[in-house]
């Protein structure tokens, strides 16, 4: 399967990973929105949120409890951030293995355009 983040996953594409566990790993965006810009994906390819599973709930779960610790490993938990996943070409996603996107370190308007 040809898929940029499954490579990343394999470790055949370099990241800068700054969270693993069994089901999820994090790493820096190539191209940061902000101070602290982490990617968290799942190890399984699942390509957009349409296509999450009921069998895969507790692992979605599991990318925002990696959230939480990165959040906290970053030093923004308490001041805030956002996570962010995409889905399709409309809402902007470009890379199709879901991702959460963690934004901190700055202010964040709302609503996002
Ligand atoms: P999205 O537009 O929501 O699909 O987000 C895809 C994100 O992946 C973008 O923010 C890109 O900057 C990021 N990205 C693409 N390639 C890489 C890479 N090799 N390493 C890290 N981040 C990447």
């Amino acid at each position: 399967m040809d898929c940029l983040f499954c490579k990343i996953v394999a470790g055949e594409i370099p990241a800068d990973i700054v969270y693993e566990s069994e089901t999820a790993i994090g790493f820096r965006d190539i191209n940061a929105q902000a101070p602290t810009h982490v990617l968290v994906i799942p190890r399984k390819h699942i390509a957009t949120i349409n296509d999450i599973g009921d069998e895969d709930q507790a692992l979605v779960g599991s990318l925002y409890t990696a959230a939480r610790d990165i959040a906290a490993a970053e030093g923004i938990a308490d001041e805030g951030y956002r996570t962010v996943m995409n889905c399709n070409e409309s809402a902007g996603q470009s890379v199709f293995h879901i991702h959460l996107h963690v934004l901190g370190g700055r202010p964040m308007g709302w609503p996002p355009f």
